[in-house]
């Protein structure tokens, strides 16, 4: 499908900074536009519905499963997440360049399903930074955060599989070097 090509995976560990980066991005350049996924975890202090994500019960999840609705999806930390294919769809047909905040595995379902699509790897500078990340935020649990570092670890393991990475070292730096390899893919998005 032509409009793959404008189709971007922002993946990497819990924590790592990717709504961040995202949208830092977005700020500069609204015309990239973002996925909303659907999850079954509570809404954090400052998430809204429709905008960090769609909050629904494990039943409505299933339902939209079962519907085949639901693109890919992973269980992350005992809750479901899912892209919804119409928010991918609708997106590519109408020519939009379009960026995904998936897991690693999401990530590379995504790849799977479509070719032209790019994915990139944002990793931590360091182990360390990325523990205290997920500790300062202060939004999750202890016994939570242990589960992030644990998958991240193996989330890891995986960055060889991607097309591209950056090191979110610097907001500033990293937000560029994301649209720098969105420029380089699609010229100028529209
Ligand atoms: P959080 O609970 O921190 O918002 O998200 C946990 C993890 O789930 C993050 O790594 C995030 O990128 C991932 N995630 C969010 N939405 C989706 C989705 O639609 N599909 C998949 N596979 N992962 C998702």
């Amino acid at each position: 499908m032509e409009g793959e090509k404008y189709l971007f995976v922002v993946a990497g560990p819990s924590g790592v900074g990717k709504d961040s980066v995202m949208a830092k991005v977005r700020a500069a350049h609204p015309e990239i536009e973002k996925t909303v996924s659907i999850t079954t975890r509570a809404p954090r202090e400052g998430e809204a519905e429709g905008v960090n994500y769609y909050y629904r019960t494990e039943a409505e999840f299933q339902q939209l499963l079962d519907q085949g609705e639901i693109l890919e999806s992973n269980c992350f930390n005992d809750h479901h997440y899912g892209t919804l294919k119409l928010e991918v769809d609708r997106r590519i047909a109408a020519g939009k360049t379009v960026l995904l905040n998936i897991d690693v595995h999401g990530a590379a379902n995504i790849k799977r399903l479509y070719p032209g699509s790019t994915i990139i790897f944002l990793l931590p500078p360091s182990w360390e930074e990325l523990e205290q990340r997920l500790r300062g935020r202060g939004t999750d649990s202890d016994a939570d955060v242990r589960n992030r570092l644990a998958i991240a670890r193996e989330e890891l393991q995986r960055a060889g599989e991607f097309d591209a990475w950056i090191v979110n070292r610097d907001l500033d730096q990293a937000a560029a070097e994301l649209y720098e390899t969105i420029a380089r893919r699609v010229g100028q998005p529209e």
